[in-house]
C-alpha cells in the first residue's frame, strides 16, 4: 500500500465527494435519538440498526461507558438539538473486560502523572449497562429520561440482546 493509512482515508474521501449530494439536512438528528457505544471497531452502528445519514446522534468512547462527557453530550443533543430517546450500546469480548483501575496506577508509575479519568472496567457486561442506564437515568442535566434503553451486542452474530434495569 502506497502512503500512511490516513493517506488512504483522504483518497477515499476524495471519493466519497465525488459522488456526495447535499442532503440537504440540519444538525436535527432525524430519529430524535442518541445511541451511545463502544468505539470497538467491529460493531457498525449505522448498519445494525438499520439507521440513514441524519438520523441519529452516536456517541462512542472506550466500552460505551457514560462519563461526564457522554452526559455532556447527551445533554447538548437534547437540550439544543431536540432528541428524546437514548440507546446504550455495549459488548460482548470489550477490551475493558481485561482492564481495570490497576491500568492508572501503571500509568502513574510510566509517566508520572495520574489520570484524572477512570478507566471504567469491567468484569460483568450486563451489570455494566445497568450501571450506565442508572447514570442516564438519574442526570440532572438531560429532560428526557423516559425512553433510555441498554443492550450488549453480539460481535459474533450481529445481534442486540436488551438488558434490562432492575
Ligand atoms: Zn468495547
Amino acid at each position: 500500500m502506497d502512503g500512511t493509512v490516513v493517506d488512504r482515508l483522504v483518497e477515499a474521501n476524495e471519493r466519497y465527494a465525488a459522488a456526495f449530494t447535499d442532503p440537504g439536512m440540519d444538525a436535527r438528528p432525524v430519529l430524535e435519538v442518541a445511541v451511545v457505544a463502544c468505539m470497538d471497531a467491529r460493531i457498525d452502528l449505522h448498519a445494525a440498526l438499520g439507521l440513514e445519514l441524519g438520523d441519529c446522534h452516536t456517541v462512542r468512547n472506550a466500552g460505551g461507558v457514560v462519563t461526564d462527557d457522554t452526559i455532556r453530550s447527551l445533554a447538548i443533543s437534547q437540550r439544543a438539538l431536540g432528541t428524546r430517546s437514548v440507546v446504550l450500546i455495549h459488548h460482548t469480548g470489550c477490551g475493558l473486560e481485561s482492564l481495570s483501575e490497576d491500568f492508572r496506577q501503571e500509568l502513574e508509575r510510566e509517566v508520572g502523572q495520574r489520570p484524572t479519568w477512570a478507566v471504567e472496567g469491567f468484569t460483568d457486561v450486563d451489570q455494566d449497562v445497568r450501571q450506565s442506564l442508572r447514570k442516564v437515568r438519574t442526570s440532572p442535566f438531560l429532560p428526557h429520561t423516559d425512553d433510555v434503553r441498554g443492550f450488549v451486542f453480539d460481535v459474533r452474530t450481529g445481534r442486540l440482546r436488551e438488558i434490562k434495569a432492575q
